[in-house]
């Protein structure tokens, strides 16, 4: 069988522990025996990140803006255990946090769902994908550990030296605690624009919510500012593909989803979007079923699986023990990216080729074969547990049927 052709490389980021291990297993059997791949490689692992002052990670997102595609392996966030393990010249900061900064991005996050997995939520018949945007609010406040007695204040001074709000917060008669924290225009608005093209690109409604109500000035103009560029920008497209644009204050959109039955994506500020994302991957099965990507607002999309490098698999698999990690995100975070590959470059062959490497991926586990995550989970009477690689190589199996085709 030829090898199907590539145009435009794709950036690819190596990262850390048992998913470097899944990368180069699934790039060895499920990627170049059919693809003539063609990558920038960067290796973003904490070793290289370390060695090369995490300058790479910064080089290794300036590539995603030139060739518009990438596709990133989970990475180690140093913490003080790790300054030791890895004897770091400094903690780096997340490699996530850096990309995400450097491609103003909102990362849309979905789960992988079949038949065989039931969600927590009966109702969910389709998938909830979770648009989190990815700038400031508390990820990036200033708080204060009040000691006792005294006056928490809050002030702005414009350019021009003049006191625009000059407020007593709080007037602390006992030790407590105060915060600030900001949000920019330009960015809710690439965090807005990025939501409307994706539920356009994906054909699915777009729910937003904040707490508007309580928060009548940060939160509103979130509010406003989605409000705004859907009537100006994308209310005519919406209508025409027949989805919609809805808003609800967050506790009612809670109350909502629950009773949904999926099928739309639900943006949400920093905060709230961190913690949904994660109630919705746990109500949907596993994490590692979770697919991640960054939309930036000029149209570059970063892949990956929304899971961790999986340390304590990693563990053991340097212990000599047989490991059964699930590789699925990361397969998926490959296929999203070559198929977007594909669309840019106009190659329907890469992008039937990554239609059918998911196709392959879900069939695997259709037919009984898993990783041992899932077999807890599949609601099927002839389950198989297989290895790490046991699993990717079925996978390959199913693959070159499907090709064959
Ligand atoms: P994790 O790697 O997501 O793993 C947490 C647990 O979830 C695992 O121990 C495992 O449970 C289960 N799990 C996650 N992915 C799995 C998979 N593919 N197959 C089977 N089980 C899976 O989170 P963590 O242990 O908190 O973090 C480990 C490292 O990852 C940290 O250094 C952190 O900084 C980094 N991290 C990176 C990213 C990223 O790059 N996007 C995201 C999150 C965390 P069992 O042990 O019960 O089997
Ligand atoms: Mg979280």
């Amino acid at each position: 069988m030829a090898k199907i052709q590539m145009k435009t490389p794709l950036v690819e980021m190596d990262g850390d522990e048992m998913t470097r291990i899944i990368w180069s297993m699934l790039k060895e059997h499920l990627i170049l025996p059919f693809v003539d791949l063609k990558t920038e490689y960067y290796d973003l692992g904490l070793v290289k990140r370390d060695e090369t002052d995490d300058q790479i990670t910064i080089d290794a997102a300036n590539a995603c803006k030139k060739y518009g595609v990438g596709v990133k392996c989970a990475t180690i966030t140093p913490n003080a255990q790790r300054m030791t393990e890895y004897n770091l010249k400094k903690m780096w900061k997340s490699p996530n946090g850096t990309i995400r900064a450097i491609l103003d991005g909102t990362v849309f996050r979905a789960p992988i769902t079949m038949d065989c997995l039931k969600p927590s939520v009966r109702s969910w018949n389709k998938p909830i994908t979770i648009a989190r945007h990815a700038y400031g609010d508390i990820y990036k406040n200033t708080e204060f550990r009040v000691p006792g007695a005294g006056k928490a204040e809050i002030k702005f001074t414009d350019e021009a030296g003049n006191v625009l709000c000059d407020e007593t917060v709080f007037d602390f008669k006992c030790p407590g605690v105060f915060m600030g924290m900001y949000n920019k225009d330009d960015s809710i608005e690439s965090f807005a624009r990025a939501c409307f093209q994706y539920a356009i690109a994906t054909k699915q409604d777009l729910w937003f919510s904040t707490k508007d109500t309580i928060s009548k000035k940060y939160d509103h103009t979130f509010k406003d500012i989605f409000q705004r560029i859907f009537d100006e920008e994308y209310k005519a497209k919406f209508d025409e593909l027949g989805i919609t644009y809805f808003y609800t204050l967050i506790d009612d959109a809670v109350a909502r989803v629950i009773r949904s039955n999926g099928g739309f994506i639900w943006a949400l500020k920093n905060y709230d979007g961190d913690v949904m994302s994660d109630m919705v991957a746990t109500a949907f099965g596993s994490l590692a079923m979770m697919t991640s990507v960054l939309v930036s607002p000029d149209g570059n999309y970063e892949y990956e699986a929304a899971h961790g490098t999986v340390t304590k698999h990693y563990y053991k698999h340097l212990a000599g023990e047989t490991t059964s990690t699930n590789s699925m995100a990361t397969i998926f975070a490959w296929s999203g990216a070559l198929r977007k590959r594909g669309e840019l470059d106009e190659l329907p062959e890469l992008v039937h080729f990554a239609n059918m490497l998911e196709k392959a991926s879900l069939d695997t586990i259709a037919s009984g074969h898993m990783t041992k995550d899932l077999a807890l989970l599949a609601d099927m009477e002839d389950k198989h547990i297989e290895t790490t690689e046991g699993f990717i190589l079925k996978i390959k199996e199913n693959l070159e049927k499907l090709l064959a085709c």
